[in-house]
């Protein structure tokens, strides 16, 4: 098939929504992948935090074949096994007590949302409809999602939007104070920005936002999408600070790169999504959960998870050593295997360069804005792979400074 097909069909066939590479990807084994053309890559992008375990973990194959030959889709009529059990395994692991299966980063975040303000319509009235979220926040694509999302760029230009949505600045606890009401239906936020620019919230602001939502009755919604599955090194980033949300999100690393995502509440919450409110046809299918089942029952062990903490501090010190040399950070953040090297001003706004000079060297590498690259790897690279790819980093920076 390589053969007949390229790159160059894109523009002829897909809608322009994206502007991909000029390599095809066609196979892919661990933290390596390799081109239409046999051009090996190290995946420092990991699918945009989505291949937890990098490509065809043999854990993963295997119980994507053995419930391939088994049982596929059955549709909401009937539950089924892997559904319950990957269920079970979410509230036996986290502060859930009932969980909404749906298939992508998007739609667990409606869900989330109409929940919130249904269970707002039950107990507390008409009125309590606000939605407070913030500036830089990126909660997904359709339409409610997306004007919940920080970026109006992104919701503008579709007709009247979803109303009660109001937005501030992401860590500022003053502007949050002064927006939050009685009429605050739920806050959504992520515990650590990602599309926004890899921005960890400040462990005070978070705690101050969950005393101030429970003063209000408000919802407290956690959009885990990037940060969940061990990616910052907890099975969720929430554990680190301390906070518990009334809802949480999941998706991407969860299925480690097949659709699936889930929605975690309590029992009380869960209660105003009662028979026929909402629904998914492919939502807990039994071959999505089934693998969901396999990568947190791999990531959920000290080995993978301490092994997040140690390979963090590989990147971090790998890249601080690139910046002493070639200076072109101002900052290297974030958690676990979610790090954003912020450019310093001689650099603004050409993240990309560095991202295009990364695919001349061999490496796939991610930008979160304009200014901030990205790495969020498989959660077990292995450390040759990282000081490999790290090599290649620096070639591709050497490359950018010296134009
Ligand atoms: C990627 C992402 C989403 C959207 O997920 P999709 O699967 O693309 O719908 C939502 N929230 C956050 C924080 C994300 O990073």
């Amino acid at each position: 098939m390589s053969e007949q097909i390229s790159r160059s069909q894109f523009e002829q066939v897909m809608v322009p929504n994206y502007n991909p590479a000029a390599m095809v990807p066609v196979r892919g084994e661990g933290s390596r992948v390799w081109d239409q053309q046999g051009r090996e890559f190290i995946d420092f992008a990991g699918g945009i935090a989505v291949n937890s375990l990098g490509h065809c973990h043999p854990a993963m194959v295997k119980t994507l074949n053995e419930q391939g030959a088994k049982l596929w889709h059955l549709s909401n009529v009937f539950t089924n096994e892997p559904a319950l059990k990957l269920a079970q395994t979410l509230v036996n692991t986290t502060f859930a007590e009932r969980v909404y299966f749906a298939n992508s980063g998007a739609e667990a975040n409606e869900a989330a949302l109409k929940l919130a303000r249904r269970y707002a319509l039950d107990h507390f009235g008409p009125d309590k409809d606000q939605i407070l979220a913030f500036n830089q926040a990126f909660h997904g694509r359709t339409f409610f999602t997306v004007t919940v999302g920080g970026q109006a760029a992104y919701s503008d230009g579709f007709g009247p939007k979803p109303g009660a949505v109001d937005h501030i600045p992401f860590n500022d606890l003053a502007a949050f104070e002064a927006a939050i009401s009685d009429r605050t239906c739920a806050v959504m936020m992520e515990p650590m920005q990602g599309e926004g620019g890899i921005i960890p919230a400040d462990p005070e602001f978070i705690r101050q936002v969950r005393a101030l939502c429970d003063k209000h009755n408000a919802l407290l919604i956690f959009d885990e999408v990037q940060t969940g599955v061990g990616r910052t090194g907890t099975l969720y980033a929430y554990e680190q600070f301390d906070v518990v949300p009334d809802i949480l999100t999941s998706a991407k690393g969860l299925g480690g790169g097949f659709p699936v995502a889930a929605m975690l509440t309590s029992a009380k919450i869960a209660t105003s999504l009662k028979v026929g409110t909402h629904g998914s046809t492919y939502g807990g299918n039994p071959l999505a959960c089934a693998v969901a089942q396999t990568v947190i029952d791999v990531v959920n062990t000290p080995e993978v998870l301490e092994g997040v903490a140690h390979r963090h501090r590989l990147f971090r010190e790998g890249l601080e050593a690139i910046n002493a040399k070639y200076k072109v950070f101002a900052e290297v953040r974030g958690m676990g295997l979610l790090i954003g090297a912020a450019l310093n001003s001689d650099y603004q706004g050409r993240a990309r360069d560095f991202l295009v000079a990364s695919a001349e060297q061999g490496l796939m590498c991610l930008v979160a804005g304009a200014n901030v690259v990205r790495f969020a790897p498989s959660l077990v690279i292995s450390e040759e792979e990282i000081q490999d790819g790290l090599a290649r980093f620096e070639a591709a920076v050497a490359q950018v400074v010296q134009g």
